[in-house]
């Protein structure tokens, strides 16, 4: 059975409790983003440089609970792609942060 998956985050949010191997696209250039989420850690990043950029549906900062708003959450191959992107960007302010370091934030919160 495929876990389906509604962007980026979700990706790495369900590979917090699954094995998951993910693809996603940048939606800058289009490119192809494979992440594979093995044992809650990153197994497999292509590109090495890709980067999320992430609105938590948390309240506020009450860590204790997380989650993402899909419309507003994206993974980039690389910094000048989402550059470009946050430059036509009219949504909430999100946080940049690599796959890895958003699996940390993530496993340290419960999900909303
Ligand atoms: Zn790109």
């Amino acid at each position: 059975m495929p876990t389906f998956v509604n962007c980026g985050a979700d990706i790495m949010l369900t590979g917090l409790l699954q094995d998951v191997e993910g693809k996603s696209r940048c939606p800058a250039c289009d490119r192809a983003i494979r992440l594979d989420v093995e044992d809650g850690t990153i197994k497999k990043l292509e590109p090495s440089g890709a980067l999320l950029h992430y609105v938590s549906c948390g309240a506020g900062n009450d860590s204790s609970e997380f989650g993402v708003i899909c419309d507003s959450t994206f993974l980039f191959d690389r910094e000048e792609c989402l550059d470009a992107w946050k430059a036509g960007y009219m949504g909430p302010a999100g946080r940049v942060v690599t796959p890895m370091e958003f699996l940390e934030e993530a496993s340290a919160a419960r999900r909303c």
